[in-house]
């Protein structure tokens, strides 16, 4: 995502290390740091300033009074900021969809051609369907490209939803309204209509889709932005929420390469809520926004969410959703949870990989760091774990000097690597139990800025 931010963010809580106290001074120094990698990222330049003006103001007010250090502090408000600014300050409710229309509820979808318009409908015909349990049916008023139609047909036949079918002979208001009739005839209660996109805004194409606005009356007007798409998103999102009353935003293909900066503007050029991400090209690639889980993406500080998904899809998804519910539970994180742990790292692509997934100011910590001695680190820290007994490895604070130099011995190292080992599994600990009792912003003030 930003990886700028993330990158500038931490030079920054770097930087701030020595400093008391969050001053005009030091906050202008890193707010510039915040302001320049949003500028980066493609974020429209009045969000920008008016994000700024907000963690500004928080930062300097007495939000930041507390133990953490000045850097910490910062970066939580930026957090905060971040998350607001994507839809976290409307409320948990505002990402849901609206059926309060006489039934059939009517969604109509908006935007660009390329976008995924055609897959989003696709997709929540199913989340509806699924999820919601109602009866969906879809038509494309998409009378430019047949190929368009078809693949509506398509996708809509996959979920088992209905289709109403429409040809490049219908004028799109007569579809709009002919794919009503029908259900209400047939007593859907959803009907979604796709929408012809162009590639580029034209007058026509707007006129067209206000029409077929005017003629139904959806419930829910959705944007479909493509999230890699960067200062284009922030135009078309200005045209279309002039053009249509829209009530939520679609961002599509989160899981590409994004530079994120749409996230943030669309938003605020809206004033609209992001209600979905699309995750994937397959059809259940959808998912709620969560705009506080996005600002911590966004920011790098690492989701533990992502980390555990990771590792399910890893080889052993036993062990790494045993180890995830015992974090959850609050239960023991002992030397065998440890073992597994250093284990899991291996098989998921290694340290380097791992390290994606990590907190910024661990990122930097590693930077630079030779990921082949860290993996023969990783090696030598199993190879100590072999080496203890059952009853030592369920409850290392057993492990006096004796019995260090014992477990050395069996593992062909020094006395010293047991203790260092011992400190790795004491600051692992201290973490998931960090974790456990309230989630990242915890941990993060664990951390020395
Ligand atoms: P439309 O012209 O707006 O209807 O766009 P389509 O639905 O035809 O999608 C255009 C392309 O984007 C297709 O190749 C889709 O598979 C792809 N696509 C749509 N949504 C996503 C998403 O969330 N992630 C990814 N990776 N690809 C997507």
């Amino acid at each position: 995502m930003l990886d700028n931010l993330t990158q500038r963010l931490a030079k920054v809580v770097k930087t701030m290390r020595g400093e008391a106290r969050l001053t005009e001074a030091n906050t202008a120094e890193m707010l510039r740091e915040v302001r320049m990698a949003l500028l980066e990222a493609d974020v429209a330049l009045p969000a920008v300033r008016e994000f700024i003006a907000k963690v500004k103001e928080k930062a300097l007010g007495e939000e930041v009074i507390g133990s953490l250090s000045p850097g910490q502090a910062l970066v939580g408000v930026v957090q905060r900021e971040l998350a607001a600014l994507m839809g976290a300050d409307l409320g948990p409710d505002a990402t849901q969809l609206s059926f309060a229309q006489q039934p059939p509820a009517i969604i109509l979808m908006a935007g660009l051609q390329g976008v995924g318009k055609t897959t989003t409908t696709g997709k929540l015909a199913k989340y509806l369907k699924e999820q919601k349990k109602k009866k969906v049916l879809t038509v494309s008023a998409d009378v430019y490209r047949p190929a368009a139609i078809a693949q509506l047909e398509s996708v809509t036949k996959q979920v088992g939803a209905d289709f109403f079918p429409s040809t490049a002979n219908d004028k799109p208001v007569d579809i709009a309204k002919n794919a009503l009739d029908w259900a209400r005839k047939h007593y859907h209660d959803v009907l979604i209509i796709d929408t012809a996109g162009r590639l580029g805004i034209d007058e026509a194409m707007m006129q067209e889709i206000a029409a077929v606005h005017a003629a139904v009356n959806p419930v829910e007007t959705l944007f479909v932005v493509d999230a890699m798409l960067g200062q284009d998103a922030i135009n078309t999102a200005k045209a279309f929420n002039d053009a249509l009353p829209l009530t939520g935003v679609v961002l599509t293909k989160l899981d590409g390469d994004s530079r994120g900066g749409a996230a943030l503007s669309v938003r605020h050029v809206t004033g609209k809520p992001i209600k979905f991400a699309g995750v994937s090209e397959k059809l259940d690639g959808l998912e709620a926004f969560d705009p506080s889980r996005m600002a911590n993406r966004v920011l790098g500080m690492g989701d533990i969410l992502a980390l555990v998904e990771e590792a399910r899809k890893g080889v052993d998804a036993q062990a790494a959703t045993e180890l995830a519910n015992k974090i959850k539970g609050g239960g023991k994180f002992d030397m065998n949870d440890f073992k597994a742990q250093l284990t899991q790292m291996k098989k998921m692509g290694g340290m380097s990989g791992l390290l994606d997934k990590l907190p910024a100011q661990f990122q930097q910590a590693a930077a630079g760091a030779n990921m082949d001695q860290a993996e023969k680190q990783v090696r030598r820290m199993v190879g100590i774990i072999d080496s203890m007994t059952p009853g030592e490895r369920a409850k290392p604070e057993l492990i006096k000097a004796n019995r260090k130099r014992r477990i050395a011995a069996g593992a062909g190292v020094q006395v010293q690597e047991v203790n260092r080992m011992l400190n790795q599994y004491d600051q692992m600990q201290t973490m998931m139990k960090k974790l456990k009792g309230g989630g990242l912003m915890k941990m993060m003030r664990g951390m020395k800025g």
